[in-house]
């Protein structure tokens, strides 16, 4: 039976894991922290995202439409909250208006279902606090409980046989005659990495090339007070600067009741500190010292001092979410947990788009996977089992 070893406990690398286990293979998961989804799985907007925004013919576009339909599926096989509450992403002015068209047009080619253009009146009986010109419905955009839907897939994982592994770093693997040898203790036959924040550091212990490097970006919220949770029926969006893959800060239902607002997009000082005050030496270094983040910074230097203002100031945070709800106050935003969002920068300083995934001999690496690759995961799930196997 072929051993394959997968590099992280988040929803790719076990959606990835149930796929080859189901497949017949014998799978050993391995993360370094004491539980599944610790990281981004465990720290994202819950959005189980339709297909609105991505190029016609990319990975996201695909696994997107795909993904979404196998989450829904299997968030009812196995009971899981999965609430299709719907979405609007509003143009505020008519500037954003040709933007929000071409959305529609991608969203319209990319297949997604129910879309309806509104007018101002038609925003207003959807959503009836948001303010815009016009604004693009998708009715079954949802939210769910992806580390949920994590913490399942890892019972399906070890109920397949399988073993997931938690509080094991893998700092050493070699790949030879045939085989990845991980830590000089466990061989496998071919290996997954699906490291997120950490990809291109373990894909460079496998031999891989350190570009594209992660640049981490926070992604902050706050939660709406509970006495203006009717401030949103569903899911509210700006419509986003197309410059960048990031949405916009945006009203988020989640499954317990409760409205988030953000994340902004900031870079981070440690690539798993969820708090503003973390900051890791090394890796503010490596990210300093990657060309490719120096001349994303000076490309795009004004909108990072916008993001961080917004960032140290929650009047200024308000203001950008109160240009489309425009009753929100200061004063109804409750700090919320931070996530940081592992986004591949390739050397030119291009923020990497696609989903991207690469193999060298017997290791298969998830490179880029942001959002929204939570939503895509069991179609990624296939895309990699089938390269993993061909191998
Ligand atoms: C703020 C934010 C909002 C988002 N919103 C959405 C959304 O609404 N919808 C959506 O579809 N997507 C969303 N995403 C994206 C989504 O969360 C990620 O694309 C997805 O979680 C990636 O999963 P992963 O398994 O690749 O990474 P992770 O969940 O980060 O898992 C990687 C795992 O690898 C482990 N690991 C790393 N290095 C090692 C090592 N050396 N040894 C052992 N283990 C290691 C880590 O401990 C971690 O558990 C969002 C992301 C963020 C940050």
């Amino acid at each position: 039976m072929t051993h394959i070893g997968v590099v992280g406990a988040g929803i790719l690398g076990l959606a990835t894991a149930r796929r080859l286990a189901a497949a017949g293979a014998e799978v050993t998961v391995l993360d370094k922290e004491g539980r599944v989804a610790a990281h981004q799985t465990g720290h994202n907007s819950g959005v189980a995202h339709a297909g609105l925004y991505y190029a016609p013919g990319s990975l996201k576009a695909t696994l997107c439409r795909r993904g979404i339909g196998m989450l829904k599926e299997y968030c009812a096989e196995r009971g899981l909250p999965y609430v299709e509450c719907g979405k609007v992403v509003v143009a505020r002015d008519q500037g954003e208006v040709p933007r929000l068209r071409e959305i529609e047009r991608r969203a319209t080619e990319n297949g997604v279902p129910g879309l309806r253009w509104l007018d101002a009146a038609g925003l207003h009986e959807v959503e009836p606090h948001a303010s815009g010109v016009a604004a693009l419905r998708s009715p079954y955009t949802a939210i769910v409980d992806f580390p949920a839907v994590t913490r399942a897939f890892a019972e399906d994982v070890t109920k397949a046989g399988g073993t997931v592994r938690l509080g094991f770093e893998v700092t050493r693997i070699r790949a030879m005659g045939g085989e990845v040898v991980v830590n000089e203790e466990l061989v496998f036959d071919r290996l997954v990495v699906c490291a997120g924040l950490q990809s291109d550091r373990v894909a460079r212990l496998a031999g891989d090339s350190p570009a594209p490097a992660i640049v981490p970006f926070r992604g902050e919220y706050y939660r709406l007070v509970p006495s203006r949770t009717d401030l949103v029926r569903g899911l509210i969006y700006p419509v986003p600067d197309p410059r960048y893959p990031f949405l916009g800060v945006h009203f988020t239902r989640r499954v317990d009741g409760g409205v988030d607002v953000g994340p902004n997009a900031v870079p981070a000082l440690a690539r798993e500190g969820y708090r503003r005050r973390d900051l890791r030496p090394a890796d503010l270094w490596e990210t300093l010292r990657w060309p490719g983040f120096r001349r994303l910074a000076r490309r795009h230097w004004r909108t990072g001092l916008r993001e961080m203002y917004g960032s140290a100031f929650k009047h200024a945070f308000a203001a950008e979410a109160r240009s489309f709800v425009p009753e929100l106050a200061a004063a109804d935003l409750v700090p919320a947990p931070a996530g940081v969002r592992a986004q591949a920068v390739d050397p030119d300083g291009s923020l990497v788009d696609d989903f991207r995934i690469g193999r060298r001999g017997p290791v298969v690496t998830v490179r880029n996977a942001p959002s929204p690759a939570a939503t895509s995961s069991l179609a990624i799930a296939e895309h990699v089992a089938a390269q993993v196997l061909e191998v």
